[in-house]
């Protein structure tokens, strides 16, 4: 039974050549180190939500940021939550028609008062000036497909998802005179309503361009394929 992540989904939607080399013949593209940065933020945000974490009978104290955007909505407790975090379990459907097994893993799972879960995925980042919403650039829409592949997920294992996600941006204050050790951020939670209905027939897709005998096509301007291009002429 063949796996594929929702990164490696993903990868498909960016370029289905990139995809089929690292997939189907081990070539990886060149990557960069990981960002450990952001994975602080993320272990250090994941630890304090997880002090707000109630089942929603059982009394608790709303998040600051959670009462400060009237976001009527609790982390909440399930037996499943850590494998769902992990990124090496995660959240898994097994796609009938394709044989794969999809996968990935979220950052929060909070609920609403209809008893919907809420995706939660936590970024870290530093830019100037507050970040309000998702926009049309490259990172922040695969932010988007990344969380309707996890809303898709959870659908598919027939759990009841809000269309509404949330992206709780951390953003590295620059402004401060000083480092003195501490770096500060402003944090903003960003709603995000999903559309999942593309994320089937990118399953098919990828699993059809997986069975191809040659690679597809490069796209023209990508960065990588461009250099390897040029250095090779
Ligand atoms: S154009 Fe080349 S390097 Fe760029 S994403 Fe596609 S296969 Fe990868």
């Amino acid at each position: 039974m063949s796996t594929l992540s929702r990164t490696k989904l993903d990868l498909f939607i960016q370029c289905p050549r990139c995809f089929y080399l690292d997939q189907k013949l081990k070539i990886k593209r060149p990557s960069f180190p990981a960002f450990t940065l952001n994975s602080a933020v993320d272990a250090l945000l994941k630890k304090e939500f997880d002090k707000y974490r109630a089942a929603p009978d059982k009394k608790h104290t709303p998040h600051p940021l959670l009462k400060k955007y009237k976001l009527d909505a609790i982390p909440i407790p399930h037996k499943d939550l850590s494998d769902w975090r992990s990124n090496f379990k995660g959240i898994r459907y097994h796609h009938p028609k394709t044989g794969l097994t999809i996968f990935g893993a979220i950052d929060d799972l909070w609920q609403n008062k209809k008893g919907e879960f809420i995706i939660v995925d936590y970024k870290a980042t530093s830019k100037k000036g507050e970040i309000l919403k998702l926009d049309d650039t490259r990172w922040h829409n695969a932010y988007k497909r990344q969380m309707e592949i996890y809303q898709w997920l959870f659908r598919m294992n027939g759990f009841k998802v809000s269309d509404t996600g949330y992206i709780l941006y951390c953003n590295g204050r620059r402004s401060e005179p000083a480092f003195g050790g501490r770096l500060e951020f402003d944090l903003t939670l960003i709603p995000y309503k999903g559309s999942t209905g593309w994320v089937e027939g990118a399953v098919v897709g990828a699993w059809e361009c997986l069975k191809k005998r040659k690679a597809p096509k490069a796209a023209e301007d990508c960065e990588y394929c461009g250099y390897v291009k040029r250095a090779s002429q």
